[in-house]
């Protein structure tokens, strides 16, 4: 049983004029057996200072961690049974990768040093570096060095992976073939996992969960298809969700959404989840905004608009088309749209852009709470 826990974990920092700088603002989050959990957010938003706590590198500040039922707080880092992976990899350089992964073994584990050299080399055969164990660090390429540190953190047998943006150094086409690799490996030792990054492609393609924080607090743990389909606030959905959802200010007089010259009825489950709201964000992902060629009127006319094309991105297999949506304020907010790579749109020309109801999410203008 790891189940690993956090209730109402804080940490403040003292900085050096003497301020509190509250980094981690009491986070809640359990971990289940086995489960793969992305804590993912903005620069500064306390990820790394989360990882750390769990680690015992960092003192906890208020509430407890624990794992398998077991309090941590007090527990030195080296007794807690969790390997943990930097974002630097954190090789010792003197030593071969034979000797940087059996490092400490010997005195944390009842076995003989045949037995450990038995586990390193079954361990860097399935990490692919069987070959390398001979070498130094600095006689590999940087992705050989990822794979090394993540065989140290394996051959532990740990209860628990730490992963603090470990694939962050590599290119992206190696980056993107480690995920893939790390996430079947990870399956298949089934070791509960925090894995740390800021971005949205890591956590949305490797959690089975994820927990998104900002500036210190929890914002919303869930699955990847609950963040995109269901973000509690704005922040979540701007966050989760590549290019980012469109966001459009305006007013709601009860059944419509104003912009400008633009009004969009709203239907009534939608309206009725608004309630008495009057200054609302309109929020639509861009993959959700139809275009139809200008002119033309589709099913819906009411929730279908010309708009102007400002930019066209041309991606090979989907374009991605600004538009220009009038703003209450008389100025204009971009819009954007992802289509087919077939179709070809011009900037300067115009569109009609239907945007459905099905696909809306209406957030609190003041507090960017979700209301539908
Ligand atoms: P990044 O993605 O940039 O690594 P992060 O989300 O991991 O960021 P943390 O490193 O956890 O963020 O930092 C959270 C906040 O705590 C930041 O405002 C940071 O400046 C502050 N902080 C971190 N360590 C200390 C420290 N030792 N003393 C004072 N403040 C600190």
């Amino acid at each position: 049983m790891s189940q690993l826990r956090l209730d109402d974990v804080s940490k403040v920092f003292t900085d050096d004029d003497g301020n509190d700088v509250v980094a981690v603002d009491d986070v809640s989050v359990d971990i289940g057996d086995g489960e793969f959990l992305v804590l993912v957010g903005p620069s500064g938003c306390g990820k790394s200072t989360t990882l750390r706590m769990i680690a015992g590198l960092e003192r906890i500040t208020g509430g407890e961690i624990s794992l398998g039922g077991r309090t941590l707080n007090e527990v030195p880092t080296q007794e807690r049974d969790i390997a943990m992976v930097f974002q630097s990899y954190a090789l010792y350089p003197h030593m071969t990768v034979r000797g940087n992964m059996s490092f400490g073994l010997e005195e944390s584990t009842d076995l003989s040093d045949a037995e450990i050299q038995e586990l390193v080399e079954e361990t860097a055969g399935m990490m692919g570096i069987g070959d390398l164990l001979d070498r130094k660090p600095a006689e590999l390429s940087g992705g050989q060095q990822q794979r090394v540190a993540l065989g140290r953190a394996i051959v532990r047998d740990p209860e628990v992976f730490l992963m603090d943006e470990p694939l962050s150094n590599l290119d992206a086409k190696l980056r993107s073939q480690m995920r893939t690799e790390l996430q079947r490996l990870q399956a298949r030792l089934g070791v509960t996992t925090v894995y740390v990054t800021h971005d949205q492609t890591e956590a949305m393609t490797m959690g089975d969960r994820i927990a998104v924080m900002n500036d210190g607090e929890l914002q919303q743990a869930g699955t990847p298809l609950e963040l995109y389909h269901e973000p509690v606030n704005r922040f979540v959905a701007e966050f989760i969700g590549e290019p980012s959802m469109n966001f459009l200010h305006g007013e709601f007089d009860g059944s419509a959404f104003h912009a400008g010259p633009v009004a969009y009825p709203f239907d009534d489950s939608v309206a009725g989840a608004v309630g008495d709201a009057d200054d609302v964000v309109l929020g639509i992902r861009p993959e959700d905004v139809d275009l139809l060629d200008a002119g033309e009127t589709g099913m819906n006319p009411e929730h279908e608009f010309e708009m102007q094309v400002t930019v066209v991105e041309p991606m090979g297999d989907e374009n991605v088309v600004h538009l220009e949506f009038p703003h209450a304020g008389g100025e204009a907010d971009d819009l954007l749209a992802t289509t087919g790579g077939m179709r070809t749109f011009v900037a300067g020309s115009a569109v009609t852009v239907h945007v459905p109801t099905d696909a809306i999410h209406v957030f609190d203008g003041e507090t960017g709470e979700a209301l539908h």
